[in-house]
């Protein structure tokens, strides 16, 4: 499965946030699974229209799809030179798909920050330098055994050269390899270095139980805001400490609690969100009496390989699936009227999928 690592300097709220996360995946009863490993928490993705579908069919049971959070403890400034659990932590996140930087946005006296001050953009900076790093001591070493393959006329290692090197003067630069503009082919090569900086980046701005509340951002969120803008990544705002608090909570009792900060949706719902749009994924959904379920996908993929996310023999017996888009399903109030209108297709092998998709697949066993 695809996993959001969640990373930080010591003293941002990594923990507090980490908590709030397995809190809320411990009350989905559906994942058991969900304790394997105490570094994983694994949330429902919150998605309305599961609600909705589930309204118009009234099956026995609902199930919303997943999603995976790692914590990856333990950067500190020289994790590229091996300090502190440098390698490890590097190596963790190497397995991580996206990552998730939480940055301490709050003020507080009796909470000791690493480098004496509250700077988020700082911050940010020693842990972005640290992967920087990282990926230009794999680069170097790649360079010098492709510049000797290319020098042999070696295909690959020709096409590879030009690239290394301007990943290596982006690096040197101190810029991020997500930074260096790539053509989709160029891109294919740059995913098979497992780059660290490669990876889509979401800042999480942890701030103060007084600021969540404030309308106007305090100052240390506008400057993650311009900073991410920079780079074209996106930032949630949330109040770690509450989040931990609401996790505990039921939905009925958590909305109340959200009503009365006067905010909409908790950051916990919008991380997992942004987390899960940041890796590229979908949801589409199934919709039989016995059950209405959301699964995900990644966008692009075809619905063989989606009915292979249910079950492996559901791809490997790939008839054909019988497909209505939700819009259409809400529209016509039924499976039935959504017919009659004309709005369940029959799509074949080629289909591609798209986010908010009803399936139901035919199969050989
Ligand atoms: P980590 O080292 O990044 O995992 O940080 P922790 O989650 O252990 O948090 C460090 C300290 O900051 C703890 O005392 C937390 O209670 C506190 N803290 C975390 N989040 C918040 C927050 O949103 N507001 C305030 N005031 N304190 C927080």
């Amino acid at each position: 499965a695809l996993t959001a690592g969640i990373v930080g300097l010591p003293n941002v709220g990594k923990s507090t946030l980490f908590n709030a996360i397995t809190k809320a995946g411990a009350l989905a009863a559906n994942y058991p699974f969900a304790t394997i490993d105490p570094n994983v928490g694994i949330v429902e993705v919150p998605d309305a229209r599961l609600d909705k579908l589930t309204e118009l069919v009234v099956p026995k049971k609902t199930v919303p799809t997943a999603f995976e959070f790692t914590d990856i403890a333990g950067i500190v400034e020289g994790a590229s030179k091996g300090e502190g659990l440098g390698n490890k932590f590097l190596a963790h996140i190497r397995e991580v798909d996206a990552i998730c930087q939480v940055v301490r946005c709050f003020d507080d006296e009796n909470i000791t920050h690493v480098s004496g001050k509250v700077d988020p953009i700082s911050d940010i900076e020693v842990i972005n330098l640290e992967l920087i790093l990282a990926d230009l001591e794999s680069v170097d070493k790649r360079l010098a055994r492709v510049i000797k393959m290319a020098k042999q006329k070696d295909k690959d290692a020709m096409v590879e050269e030009p690239i290394l090197t301007r990943l290596k003067e982006a690096f040197e630069a101190g810029k991020s390899g997500r930074s260096v503009d790539f053509s989709e082919e160029e891109l294919r090569v740059v995913k098979g270095l497992h780059l660290l900086t490669i990876k889509p980046m979401l800042y999480v701005a942890n701030v103060s139980e007084d600021d969540i509340m404030a309308d106007d951002e305090n100052e240390y969120v506008e400057k993650v805001r311009a900073f991410a803008a920079d780079e074209g990544a996106e930032v949630i705002v949330i109040c770690a400490r509450i989040e931990e608090e609401m996790a505990a909570l039921e939905d009925e009792e958590k909305s109340m609690f959200l009503e009365e900060l006067g905010i909409k949706e908790s950051g916990l719902d919008q991380l997992i969100k942004a987390s899960y749009s940041l890796l590229g994924l979908a949801t589409y959904f199934t919709a039989g009496v016995q059950e209405v379920r959301a699964w995900t996908f990644r966008k692009g993929m075809k619905a063989p390989q989606c009915a292979g996310v249910i079950h492996s023999d559901f791809e490997k017996g790939f008839i054909r699936a019988e497909t209505v888009a939700y819009d259409d399903l809400v529209a016509t109030g039924s499976m039935v009227a959504a017919k009659e209108a004309g709005k369940v297709r029959l799509e074949g092998k080629e289909y591609v999928v798209q986010d908010g998709d009803v399936m139901l697949f035919r199969f050989n066993v």
